[in-house]
């Protein structure tokens, strides 16, 4: 059974979990200093990636944009990586979801939907609220972390949060 939660608030109740960070690493890659010792920076991913989401981040390294566009899991950047620093494809990508933030214009009293509409995983639900606009809210089990609803909200309050 899924279940609708508040990312932060469900983390903070719990106590002792490492805190959510911007997710930005390539899917497969599980841990960043295992992947960035690894990686050459050589570029070939960024080539590779046909949603054209990988751009150079920090150091160079090949960074996550979804700003730009959302991973359709299609696995090319790590097949034209000729490094060892990917976990097996059968293995889940990522351990990452949407988070909504205050800027968000339903949570502001105004109607919107637009990260709805996009959400192929329909990992987004607006309950109805008595007198009231609806609100977006996560259904962590059932959100890819694909960051299709980010370019798309007119007011660019969605990240995608790491809970690696
Ligand atoms: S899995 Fe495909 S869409 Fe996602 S980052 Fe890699 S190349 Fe791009
Ligand atoms: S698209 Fe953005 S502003 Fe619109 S409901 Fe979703 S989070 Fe809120
Ligand atoms: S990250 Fe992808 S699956 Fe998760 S809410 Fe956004 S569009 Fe839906």
């Amino acid at each position: 059974m899924t279940q609708a939660l508040d990312l932060s608030r469900r983390r903070w109740l719990k106590g002792g979990l490492a805190p959510l960070k911007l997710a930005n690493c390539l899917p497969w890659s599980v841990d960043w200093l295992d992947f960035t010792a690894g990686c050459t920076r050589c570029g070939d991913c960024l080539q590779a990636c046909p949603e054209q989401i990988i751009v150079q981040g920090d150091g160079g390294y090949p960074t996550i944009r979804f700003s730009q566009g959302e991973c359709s899991f299609c696995g090319s950047c790590v097949d034209s990586c000729g490094q060892d620093i990917f976990v097996d494809k059968q293995q889940p990508p990522w351990r990452q979801l949407a988070s909504f933030g205050d800027a968000c214009l339903a949570r502001q009293g105004i109607y919107c939907r637009s990260c709805q509409d996009v959400c192929e995983a329909v990992a987004i639900q607006f309950k109805p609220r008595p007198g009231g606009i609806s609100r977006p809210e996560l259904v962590g089990d059932l959100c890819t972390g694909c960051g299709a609803c980010v370019a798309p909200c007119p007011v660019q309050t969605i990240e995608i949060l790491s809970q690696e």
